[in-house]
């Protein structure tokens, strides 16, 4: 190997380029960037392995209670959904109380306790008897709110992703397999703000489970390995201000919690 070559072969090593995928599935050579913009990873409990997230998918009003207290009939409306960027996920490690920033806009900043299921396949039009093979793990997250902003842009029927896609507005725990975990189909969710119960429910209350929102999610989208889908919150909704600590359970998974800073 000349001199040249070599230096050639070490630069892709060591940058990681032969994985860089700007067409997912795809493997090519990342081109040279001015800067470097980092990807997003979460945890996954018992391996060295991280989580690439691909996509933050989330669906909207998926228990009936809720989809009141927001305004709807939960008995005639399909499930929709929206999106998340990725740099929104704010990971907090199991046992730790993350920090997270009241945002700025808002002066009615919501909690949403829900379980995400995270991608490890991905397809087209898959049928809700295959849907949870695509299932790589799980984890719980907040789906955090400006709902000051929601309600406005909606209102105004203009997109409210102001209200819901902004920094950080993703808190989320460690990805747990389902080979150790099983799928949730049933199980408690509750939501204390300052060790005062705000949201409790059982996963078995979802309007859509987590295999009708893949099934549903692909007839929309491509999906592919990476994306994560938060599948909706329980009612009892409401406000935190800073200085408020949320902690958020799922019977099965530890407990994510956060302190408003
Ligand atoms: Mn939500």
């Amino acid at each position: 190997m000349d001199r040249r070559h070599f230096f050639q072969n070490s630069a892709l090593v060591t940058t990681g380029a032969l994985v860089g995928c700007a067409t997912p599935g795809m493997a090519q050579q990342q081109p040279k960037t001015p800067f470097a913009v980092p990807a997003v990873y979460i945890p996954i409990v018992g391996s060295d392995e991280m989580f690439p997230v691909r996509r933050i998918y989330c669906i909207g009003r998926n228990y009936a209670a809720h989809a009141r207290e927001m305004g709807s009939d939960p008995t005639r409306e399909p499930p929709f959904f929206f999106q998340k960027p990725t740099d929104a996920i704010q990971y907090v490690a199991a046992g730790t109380v993350g920090q997270h920033p009241y945002p700025p806009l808002t002066k009615n900043y919501h909690y949403e306790a829900e379980l995400v299921a995270v991608l490890g396949q991905g397809g087209r039009n898959i049928p809700v008897n295959k849907a949870l093979d695509l299932v790589y793990g799980y984890t719980l997250g907040l789906d955090m709110t400006r709902r000051d902003l929601q309600r406005f842009m909606g209102d105004q029927k203009k997109p409210w992703e102001i209200g819901k896609s902004f920094d950080k507005s993703a808190p989320i725990g460690a990805v747990h397999k389902v080979a150790q975990t099983g799928h949730f189909t049933q199980g408690e969710i509750w939501l204390k703000v300052n060790g005062q119960t705000k949201q409790k429910a059982n996963l078995n209350q979802m309007i859509w489970s987590v295999a009708e929102q893949i099934a549903q999610l692909s007839e929309a989208f491509e999906l592919f390995p990476g994306d994560i889908i938060y599948s909706g919150t329980p009612e009892n909704v409401g406000p935190v201000v800073r200085g408020d600590v949320i902690e958020m359970h799922i019977d099965g998974l530890p407990n994510l919690s956060v302190n408003i800073v």
